[in-house]
């Protein structure tokens, strides 16, 4: 797939004709992004300019359920803070981003409603009441929605339990699209510490091949090759050598349903990190 950042973000927006909606209800879209080193919110780049122009572009959603590579946890858990603190779940980076808050709302009826659709599908649930937001969600979410006046609140993966596991608390999550909430995945396409050189000014090429495949298969029908990337893809074990990183692009992919989403590929940090961005469109007037 060779759509470059430049001639995809023409496209964003709202697109008709979905095939996966019988429903007449709009759905709102799915997004997943690869939210990179903390660093980038001091050189956005063309990642940060990308995230931007997405939450500038796309409909106002009533609430953001984020699903960051940063929580997990051994049965899906939602946070019902109303105020949630800004976790800064990093070291070793520059001191001005410790200094960095995004003072959303809470959003703990959006937890509730999780709790009641995945009990509905026969998912063990959990609530955690006071748990903030990690920077796989606020990082993003602070050049998404600047404002931060949308409410939010996170799900929290379970990194042994695979992709398939992923994927259906994805399919789980599909009502919440007709109540015009986004579900922001934030994870990485490649996430290889050993593929990283700072100051890289060309991509590694396993990440970029790894890359590619990831958009090729997204691309086309069935995704059973998807969910056994770590044999079928090109360096599929190597691109994580742990799956946490990967995991919220199956809850996305879940939720996004049969249409195929668009890829924005604004390019690599560091070299190994491919910033891979995909949208499943909305549908009507969502
Ligand atoms: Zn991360």
């Amino acid at each position: 797939m060779e759509l470059s950042f430049a001639r995809s973000r023409t496209q964003i927006g709202t697109q008709t004709n979905q095939p996966q909606t019988p429903s007449m209800k709009p759905l709102h879209p799915v997004l997943f992004v690869s939210h990179g080193a903390p660093d980038l919110l001091l050189d956005p780049g063309t990642t940060g300019q990308l995230w931007s122009e997405l939450g500038a572009s796309l409909p106002r959603p009533s609430a953001i359920l984020a699903v960051s590579a940063h929580w997990d946890c051994a049965v899906p858990t939602v946070s019902l803070a109303t105020a949630p603190e800004t976790i800064h779940d990093f070291g070793g980076f520059p001191r001005a981003l410790y200094s960095l808050r995004y003072d959303a709302p809470g959003a703990p009826a959006l937890a509730q409603r999780v709790e009641g659709l995945f009990t509905a599908a026969g998912i063990p649930v959990s609530a955690a009441s006071t748990r903030g937001l990690d920077h796989g969600a606020w990082a993003p979410l602070r050049l998404l929605y600047p404002a931060a006046d949308i409410p939010v609140t996170q799900l929290a993966i379970q990194p042994q339990a695979g992709p398939g596991w992923h994927l259906r608390l994805g399919e789980a999550l599909q009502p919440l699209r007709e109540e015009g909430v986004l579900i922001l995945a934030s994870g990485a396409v490649t996430h290889n510490f050993g593929w990283l050189t700072v100051g890289a000014t060309q991509p590694y090429p396993a990440a970029e091949a790894f890359a590619d495949w990831l958009a090729e298969q997204l691309a086309g029908p069935g995704h059973e090759d998807l969910l056994d990337y770590r044999r079928t893809a090109p360096h599929g074990g190597a691109a994580h050598p742990t799956e946490e990183h990967l995991l919220p692009l199956f809850v996305a992919l879940g939720a996004g349903g049969q249409g195929a989403p668009q890829r924005f590929a604004p390019g690599f940090t560091y070299g190994g990190l491919a910033m891979d961005v995909y949208l499943w469109p909305g549908s009507g007037a969502a």
